[in-house]
């Protein structure tokens, strides 16, 4: 039989997936136009055909056997953050798991066990009322469900490693309706693709995760420079992170200043480098080591000093409002060189100006942990050779001017490409392509491996709104 592409139209509420519990919604519905906003707004444009809100495993399990037996092919929300805008595709089955959050935090063990719909500002605030972290991500309204699958980057990478080096468990049900578990120990060949294939192989319900002690108190903050001195400060950065230690994150981002309360109105409009260090070791190693950074040029703006983790894991929220059009290109570095920083700054001069638009160049810097302590081949996430990540990421309002940021973006990656290297971290850019994916994770032989796992739990690739990894054909 070959898959149709949406439900039948015709399908009414109680035929849907029976012993489903949750609610299902169509165009037309009440809560319809609500359930379909994801962080990328351009998804708004083509709605999808039903969603399944999901209020437990069984409703997964209920809607996957549903689909399965009609081959018909699924998408899965989780926090919605998906640059593809995968999670709310025109005309698909979407699986809606962002009523499943509950979290729950072992202190004895220092483990997590967090339901798929769940969001990193709820892992955060779960974690910390013990005095504990995990690793995830710098924007609390993003799923744990997407960042987990495809790795998970963020303050605490270069001390604790990606979200996917902290995860122990993964719950799932098959695309026909089985629950599994997948661990070290308990099909070990769907956890190491789980930990960066992203959501190709089943829905996740339920990870579990190592936390680790940190905070509440942690030194962070953002140290902004004109335009004039970004490639001067950018160009020191690499020996600067080569020397420093695991407990300094850093992240950069060059943008035009915002007319925000208290950005130095003399940067208003004009290009600007910020510095985003979040340091979680002892407070004097602190301020020696971000003085010192902060020295790199004459800022203009300066916030670091003490405060909390909760704090420091959110204050990018601000500049991300949910539901405004976007598009994504990224990649890794080897290194910070010259050749490299000009581009960097060349690309933002050429940023496209429009109303209501937050336009950021992101640079992040690896190392540590992440780089050193977890093997290429021990998960699908690659991470080999990166010492820092670029992400191009322009956000605006009108679909008018979908085609002048979807060129900037391309033409920065084009910039970019001759020092990008061919893995990349899947969930901060977009799709690239058949090519592209199959380079992504590393290796020929990482890919293989991945499209065989695909083969085993999803042959018909019901799984497909995704960064696709097609199943392996048998021998
Ligand atoms: C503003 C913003 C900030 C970000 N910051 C960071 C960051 O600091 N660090 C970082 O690492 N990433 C970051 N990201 C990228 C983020 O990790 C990805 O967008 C990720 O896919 C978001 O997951 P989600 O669950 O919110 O997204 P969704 O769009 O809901 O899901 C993305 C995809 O994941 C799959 N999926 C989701 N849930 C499941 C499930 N339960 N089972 C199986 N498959 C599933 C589906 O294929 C889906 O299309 C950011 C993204 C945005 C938009």
């Amino acid at each position: 039989m070959s898959p149709t592409s949406s439900p039948p139209t015709s399908l009414a509420h109680a035929d849907f997936a029976p012993g489903f519990r949750g609610t299902v919604l169509r165009g037309g519905d009440a809560g319809f136009d609500a359930a379909r906003v994801v962080f990328n707004g351009r998804t708004a444009d083509t709605p999808p055909a039903l969603i399944a809100g999901c209020v437990d495993e069984d409703d997964v399990t209920a809607a996957l056997r549903y689909a399965s037996a009609r081959d018909l092919p699924v998408a899965v929300r989780g926090g919605g953050h998906g640059a593809d805008g995968h999670a709310m595709p025109a005309g698909a089955l979407v699986l809606d798991l962002s009523g499943m959050r509950e979290i729950t935090v072992d202190p004895r063990t220092r483990t997590v066990g967090a339901q798929a719909g769940a969001v990193l500002g709820e892992l955060d605030a779960a974690t910390q009322e013990y005095g504990l972290v995990v690793p995830s991500g710098t924007v609390t309204t993003t799923g744990i469900a997407g960042l987990t699958l495809g790795g998970g980057i963020g303050h605490l990478m270069r001390r604790f490693g990606a979200t996917v080096d902290n995860l122990l468990a993964c719950e799932m049900i098959t695309v026909d309706g089985r629950k599994v578990r997948a661990d070290e120990m308990e099909n070990p060949d769907l956890f190491w693709a789980l930990r960066g294939g992203g959501g190709n192989f089943g829905v996740v319900t339920a990870f579990e995760y190592r936390a680790h002690a940190l905070g509440p108190g942690v030194v962070s903050g953002q140290i902004v420079f004109p335009g004039e001195q970004a490639a001067a400060v950018l160009s020191k950065l690499h020996a600067f992170m080569a020397d420093a230690p695991r407990e300094l994150g850093l992240g950069t981002t060059l943008t035009v200043a915002p007319p925000l309360p208290g950005m130095p109105e003399e940067v208003h409009g004009k290009p600007v480098l910020i510095l985003i260090p979040c340091h979680t070791g002892p407070r004097g190693e602190a301020e020696e080591i971000i003085g010192r950074l902060t020295a790199l040029g004459t800022p203009v703006l300066d916030t670091v000093g003490p405060t909390t983790w909760l704090k420091t894991n959110s204050m990018l929220d601000a500049v991300v409002p949910y539901g405004r059009r976007t598009t994504v290109r990224g990649g890794y570095l080897a290194t910070l060189g010259e050749a490299v920083v000009n581009t960097l700054v060349e690309r933002l001069a050429a940023v496209p100006n429009a109303p209501g638009t937050m336009s950021t160049i992101n640079v992040w810097s690896l190392g540590g942990a992440i780089s050193e302590d977890v093997g290429e081949d021990a998960t699908a996430f690659s991470r080999k050779g990166a010492s820092w990540l670029w992400e191009c990421a322009p956000v605006w309002t009108e679909r008018v001017h979908d085609a002048s940021f979807d060129e900037w973006a391309e033409a920065t990656r084009s910039a970019l490409s001759p020092y990008t290297l061919p893995n990349a971290y899947t969930n901060l850019t977009q799709d690239m392509g058949e090519a592209w994916r199959r380079g992504v994770f590393g290796s020929a032989a990482k890919y293989r491996r991945l499209a065989e796992v695909k083969a085993v739990w999803d042959p018909r690739n019901l799984l497909r709104h995704n960064k696709n990894i097609t199943p392996a054909a048998g021998e």
